[in-house]
């Protein structure tokens, strides 16, 4: 995850509540963003009938201790690279395209390396799945692992390969991404002249060039939905609505959830809008969604601290964001057709 943007709605709606409440002010109040943005439709949801989908947290679990013993990750480094070897290794039996290119950074040129699995289905259209695979730029001198921020989820992605690998799948094809450079080099906006870059561009690097590529080259026009899981380790897990996610979308991730009993880990807390590697499909009009629990630690405390270690996460966290979007994936393959972009 690259930063915090907003503060939660929630707190924001308490405030003005409470203002309400007790000062009755004459003047209209400002209401955040979301607020104003139009009601989702009305879905209806397919019959649930199919099993329960199947998703290993223990063995996704082994990944993220895997992952993280490499030690930190950062884009250009050693490490970085044997994950990426470790991610190929798993997934030798699939097709996986290599995206490489090289990003012009506030440290200069450096090299983003997206690494897409890809699991045909018999429905036109493709599903994609992405998380992020390096770790925070800045603490690359440090201990920081990233076990939650980008651990947790590349493992998750790895075990859904599991899931999917070998089976005949009768719904849209599944696309995995792993993808790299999401985290900020100098976010700090200390990269000078002549490197000086505003935030903005110095986030999201390979996201944006896949996003990029894949609408000049028609296959965007082929994404029914894009999903990305950043920070869903948490033993103590509570994934955020996100303003900056397709409505409809989330709406049917909280169908998914409470059709497995999931429904209480799901939407306590509204975020107004989170920056994070669905941006550029958002921008494109691919629905989207971010599955995201930024509230890592009372306050987020161990989000990019050193303190983001294994011992804070959970396999049943993983379990729960892993059957939760094999089943949203189940629903989007029975919905006939899926609701406008
Ligand atoms: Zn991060």
């Amino acid at each position: 995850m690259i930063k915090k943007c907003l503060l939660p709605l929630l707190v924001l709606c308490a405030l003005l509540l409470t203002a309400c409440e007790h000062e009755k002010p004459a003047a209209p109040k400002t209401q955040p963003d979301v607020t104003t943005a139009a009601p989702a439709p009305e879905l209806s949801f397919p019959p649930d009938s199919g099993p329960r989908p199947k998703f290993d947290g223990n063995r996704a679990m082994q990944y993220v201790k895997e992952i993280v013993a490499y030690g930190p990750r950062p884009l250009n480094s050693p490490s970085h690279k044997k994950v990426e070897d470790y991610f190929l290794a798993h997934l030798k039996s699939d097709t996986v395209e290599n995206d490489v290119f090289t990003a012009a950074t506030p440290e200069g040129k450096l090299p983003v390396h997206n690494i897409i699995a890809k699991f045909p289905g018999a429905k036109d259209g493709i599903i994609v799945l992405a998380s992020h695979y390096d770790t925070n730029y800045p603490l690359r001198n440090t201990s920081y692992v990233g076990a939650n921020d980008c651990g947790s989820s590349s493992a998750l992605l790895l075990e859904i390969a599991n899931q999917l690998r070998g089976r005949p799948n009768d719904g849209y094809s599944i696309w995995l991404v792993w993808d790299d450079a999401e985290e900020a080099i100098k976010p700090d906006g200390s990269g000078g002249t002549p490197n000086e870059m505003p935030f903005e561009q110095d986030s999201l690097y390979g996201i944006k060039h896949l996003a990029e590529k894949w609408d000049a080259d028609g296959t965007l026009k082929k994404i029914k939905v894009f999903l990305l899981a950043d920070m869903i380790g948490d033993a103590d897990l509570n994934i955020d609505r996100d303003g900056n996610s397709t409505a409809w979308l989330e709406d049917l991730i909280y169908e998914a959830a409470s059709r497995l009993g999931y429904q209480s880990h799901f939407f306590g807390r509204t975020l107004s809008g989170v920056d994070d590697d669905h941006i550029p499909f958002v921008r494109r009009g691919v629905p989207s969604a971010d599955l995201i629990d930024f509230n890592y630690g009372y306050n987020d405390v161990f989000w990019h601290t050193t303190q983001d270690t294994v011992d804070k996460l959970s396999p049943k966290s993983l379990e729960i964001i892993g059957t939760t979007i094999l089943e949203t994936i189940d629903i989007l393959n029975k919905m006939n057709p899926l609701p406008p972009k």
